[in-house]
């Protein structure tokens, strides 16, 4: 049920909402901001629910047929705009107006339009539409939603309730990257690289990433046994890599950068990894004598220099060199 995981992760705007629902004290329209990847659209949709759910309750059900209806876009009086990647057109506003204006298609006789993305509203559009809000033909409500709440005319946000959403937490970020069924690792190290939650699929799911974790994880195994062969083994990947595909490779080589520092981190923190054979890494790292400073300080000061870099694989050899006397 959406409503919980609502609950738990955004629980100010669950309480707003929850307020509104209660007392019937419902806005004409909201604006819903947040980082993307934060869940406004599922919000939104569970709002919508909650104003035409056949069951008595301050929430939806989730699971009535007018619920599932509104899930699946099949609601007669919910209207969905996406306005991503494209401007939403004048046009668009006046079919909207057109169809709200006649009787109301289901028995609730409550009507909702939804627009996402509607920092790409027109001026005109955004005119158009002030007006039909301001004189609704009936009960109807309005939920627009951006991440980019900068962009949209002031004249929208002062006639709306704001609802903002908080970015989650990298603890959030893992435990979403599990529920997405990723691998202990792989949400550990995922988690640390993004800022908003639809970048978990992505980064995850790139083959620079996993080609990079690997590599990190055949790199560190070797180190705590015998330097030179794992730094031979690293020379001989990476150079393959920059020989095939060399953006790719640079990708490769920036993620390894990234997990290496997550990596000391954890070290010095005392993290314990829900992954055997992390955990097992980590220990063999706490347990090894090295000067964990002038290690942290090789791969910082090479992943501070890498953007700039014209060569990232020399760079890499550099930080290697150093690595053999830390
Ligand atoms: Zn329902």
């Amino acid at each position: 049920m959406f409503r919980e995981i609502l609950q738990r992760q955004q629980p100010t705007v669950y309480q707003i909402l929850s307020n509104s629902l209660k007392d019937s004290k419902l806005s004409h329209c909201y604006l819903f901001t947040g980082p993307k990847g934060t869940p406004k659209k599922e919000t939104a949709l569970l709002l919508a629910q909650s104003l035409v759910c056949e069951k008595k309750g301050d929430w939806a059900c989730e699971e009535c047929a007018s619920c599932r209806r509104v899930q699946e876009g099949n609601y007669g009086d919910l209207v969905y705009i996406d306005g991503a990647g494209k401007p939403i057109k004048v046009e668009m506003i006046d079919a909207l107006k057109t169809r709200f204006e006649k009787t109301a298609l289901e028995k609730n006789g409550h009507k909702i339009f939804i627009i996402d993305n509607c920092e790409t509203l027109t001026l005109k559009s955004a005119n158009s539409l002030l007006k039909f809000i301001e004189e609704p033909a009936g009960e109807m409500t309005g939920i627009f939603i951006t991440s980019q709440p900068e962009r949209l005319l002031p004249t929208i946000v002062s006639r709306c309730q704001t609802v903002s959403f908080r970015p989650l937490s990298r603890n959030e970020f893992h435990t979403l990257a599990l529920e997405k069924g990723l691998d202990e690792v792989t949400a550990h190290f995922v988690s640390g690289l993004i800022d908003s939650a639809d970048q978990i699929e992505t980064v995850s799911a790139s083959e620079p990433f996993s080609s990079a974790l690997v590599s990190f994880m055949e790199f560190n195994r070797l180190f705590f046994k015998n330097r030179p062969e794992a730094v031979l083994y690293l020379q001989e990947r990476f150079s393959k890599l920059n020989r095939n595909d060399r953006s790719s490779a640079r990708d490769t080589f920036r993620y390894f950068l990234d997990i290496s520092l997550q990596f000391v981190s954890d070290i010095l923190n005392g993290y314990q990894s829900a992954d055997d054979e992390y955990d097992r890494l980590l220990k063999t790292a706490s347990e090894s004598s090295f000067d964990r400073s002038r290690y942290l300080k090789a791969i910082a000061e090479t992943r501070d220099g890498f953007n700039m870099a014209a060569n990232g694989l020399l760079l890499i050899d550099q930080m290697l060199y150093k690595l053999l006397e830390v």
